[in-house]
C-alpha cells in the first residue's frame, strides 16, 4: 500500500475538483462533525490519531493550498482557523492538539483543496517527520 508520502509525491497540483468535492456535494459519504456556510469537518478516513478531522472550505475559490492564498482569502483562513479551534472544543481536545496544513509535494500534500487538518488525542511528537 502507498504510503502518504507516495501518495503526495504522485498527487498534482491541480485546480480540478477533487475528492473533497464530491464530500460537499454529497456524493459519497464523510462522517461530518461540523459545518456551517462556508466550511466543512469530516473525520479523516486514515486517522493519525484517536481525533483526526479534516476542515475545509466549501468553496475552493482557487486555493489548491495555502501557497495559494491570496489577500481576499484572508476571511476564509481565519474562519477556517476558528472553526478547528471550535471543533477542538467539540472534541474535548482541553489537554491540546495539532493542527497541519500540508503544502505543495514537499509538504506531504495530497489532496489539492486547502485543508486543515485537526489531530489529538494522544501525546504529539515535535519535530514531525
Ligand atoms: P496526506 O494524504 O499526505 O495527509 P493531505 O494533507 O493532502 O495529504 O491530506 C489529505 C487527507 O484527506 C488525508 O489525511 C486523507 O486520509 C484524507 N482523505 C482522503 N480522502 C478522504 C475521504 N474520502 N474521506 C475522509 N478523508 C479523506
Amino acid at each position: 500500500m502507498a504510503s502518504e508520502k507516495d501518495a503526495a509525491l504522485a498527487a498534482v497540483p491541480t485546480d480540478s475538483p477533487t475528492i473533497f468535492d464530491k464530500i460537499i456535494n454529497k456524493e459519497i459519504p464523510a462522517k461530518v462533525v461540523y459545518e456551517d456556510e462556508k466550511v466543512l469537518a469530516f473525520r479523516d478516513i486514515a486517522p493519525q490519531a484517536p481525533t483526526h478531522i479534516v476542515i475545509i472550505p466549501k468553496v475552493k475559490d482557487g486555493l489548491t493550498g495555502l501557497s495559494k492564498a491570496e489577500e481576499r482569502h484572508c476571511e476564509i483562513l481565519g474562519h477556517l482557523l476558528y472553526s478547528a479551534k471550535r471543533v477542538a472544543e467539540q472534541e474535548g481536545l482541553e489537554d491540546g492538539f495539532r493542527i497541519v496544513i500540508n503544502d505543495g509535494p514537499k509538504g506531504c500534500q495530497s489532496v489539492y483543496h486547502l485543508h486543515i487538518h485537526l489531530l489529538g488525542g494522544r501525546q504529539m511528537n515535535w519535530p514531525p517527520g
